[in-house]
């Protein structure tokens, strides 16, 4: 067999470029990681080749034994996971091909058109498909936003009189851009006593959730939707949770709801993905997570910069460019020449527009990955200091440069053979 790179030269330049690109930079986009070779294997196995819409042992397509092996293999996992820990009973759907179709099948499966729901506002950490009005879920049904206190944690008290108000059926828990653990129990107690069920989306949390290092919403949500690619270190993809008496409604929202044939070979990453996350090393793994962020929160922290929320609790945090002047748009622009990826997000009561915005995002899932310590990730967050305190200066642009080139060669994501 002849090498894909010699076949098609024009298409592998740029693959080959993103791998280098993903060697050299240091990648703090919070929702971002590295997955291993195993899972990436599987996700190019000829498992791409095949068609089984439908569910295992009933599909309607023929020579489906193996991929309903398949499938089974990753649900069994992602119970062994995330409930047998806790000793409760979800039905779990692997077929969702992203975190946003995971949230839209849900959707479905649960409300109709006009129904009333709530989720955390975009503006203040929520995620898009949480009742953005662009969205399919600001655009077919009722959002009801709700937020954070003068503390910039969430406010459950208003939340509940917002809940009691409007008489959601639906409440949905889960942020892309919140640093602090949410607190599951509480807000299932307010959505239930306000007749309305209870979901989580725990996309950016599901790897420290699989850890035990995050509050988890098993036990609490009627259903659970997450992607697989953030801190859980899998394919991009998603996976629904659900309570067994919801698995007929939100499984036919999924097919044929809302998707045709299920990605079979991501789904064997899924499973490789799992497999990876059940190993013990894994827990290691999300503990230097929390811990080079909060490495990075202090270092900010001590050289003058505020942390939205105050602190993290998790692998994310938002950092408050304002004292310095810069915009969380140049401040991403001006990482970039540095080889350093954040991007740019809101901070709450924005004074600038979210495409512009007063803040930039910053994660440590990726740099754990390719084995950054506490002590490279302080030295990280003060070359990002020490680059937008001086955004004109070539001098310190030219050293930040050379320091991150050191950084990203003494940990190599994927090793000389990439891509
Ligand atoms: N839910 C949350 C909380 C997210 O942060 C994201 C992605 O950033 C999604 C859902 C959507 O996932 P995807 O990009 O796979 O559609």
């Amino acid at each position: 067999t002849q090498c894909p790179r010699s076949l098609d030269p024009t298409l592998w330049q740029w693959i080959d470029a993103e791998a280098r690109r993903q060697e050299d930079h240091i990648e703090l986009i919070a929702s971002e990681n590295y997955a291993s070779p195993a899972v990436m294997a599987a996700q190019g196995s000829c498992l791409t080749n095949k068609y089984a819409e439908g569910y295992p042992a009933k599909r309607y397509y023929g020579g489906c034994e193996y991929v309903d092996a398949v499938e089974r293999l990753a649900i069994e996992r992602a119970k062994a996971l995330f409930c047998a820990p806790h000793g409760v009973e979800y039905a779990v759907n692997v077929q969702p091909h992203s975190g946003a179709q995971a949230n839209m099948a849900a959707f479905f499966a649960v409300l109709e058109p006009g129904d009333v729901f709530m989720g955390m506002s975009l503006a203040e950490g929520g995620h898009l498909t949480h009742g953005m009005h662009l969205n399919m879920s600001g655009r077919y049904f009722r959002a009801v936003p709700y937020g954070l206190d003068a503390n910039e944690a969430i406010d459950y008290e208003a939340l509940e009189a917002l809940a009691l108000e409007h008489h959601p059926k639906l409440i949905v828990a889960g942020a892309s851009a919140y640093s602090l653990r949410i607190d599951f129990a509480r807000m299932a107690e307010i959505a239930h006593r306000a007749g309305a069920l209870f979901m989580v989306d725990m996309a950016h949390y599901a790897g420290l959730v699989a850890a035990g290092l995050y509050p988890t919403p098993f036990g609490h949500a009627d259903i659970v939707t997450t992607t697989t690619h953030k801190t859980l270190r899998g394919p991009r993809g998603g996976l629904i949770f659900m309570r067994p008496d919801l698995e007929k409604r939100i499984n036919s929202a999924v097919f044929p709801g809302t998707q045709g044939g299920p990605l079979m070979h991501v789904i064997a990453a899924k499973a490789a993905a799992l497999g990876e996350a059940l190993k013990p090393d894994f827990v290691q793994y999300q503990r230097a997570v929390v811990k080079n962020a909060a490495a990075m929160a202090e270092t900010f922290a001590q050289r003058g910069l505020r942390i939205v929320s105050g602190r993290t609790e998790s692998h994310v945090m938002l950092v408050d460019l304002r004292s310095l002047g810069l915009t969380g748009k140049a401040a991403e622009a001006l990482l970039d020449r540095a080889n350093i990826t954040v991007n740019k997000n809101a901070i709450p009561n924005d004074p600038q527009t979210p495409f512009v915005t007063s803040g930039i995002r910053v994660g440590s899932p990726a740099v754990t990955t390719r084995g950054f310590s506490e002590a490279d990730c302080r030295r990280t967050a003060e070359l990002i200091v020490d680059l937008l305190e001086a955004p004109e200066d070539e001098a310190v642009l030219a050293r930040v440069c050379e320091e991150v080139a050191e950084l990203v060669a003494a940990h190599p994501v994927y090793g000389k053979s990439a891509a």
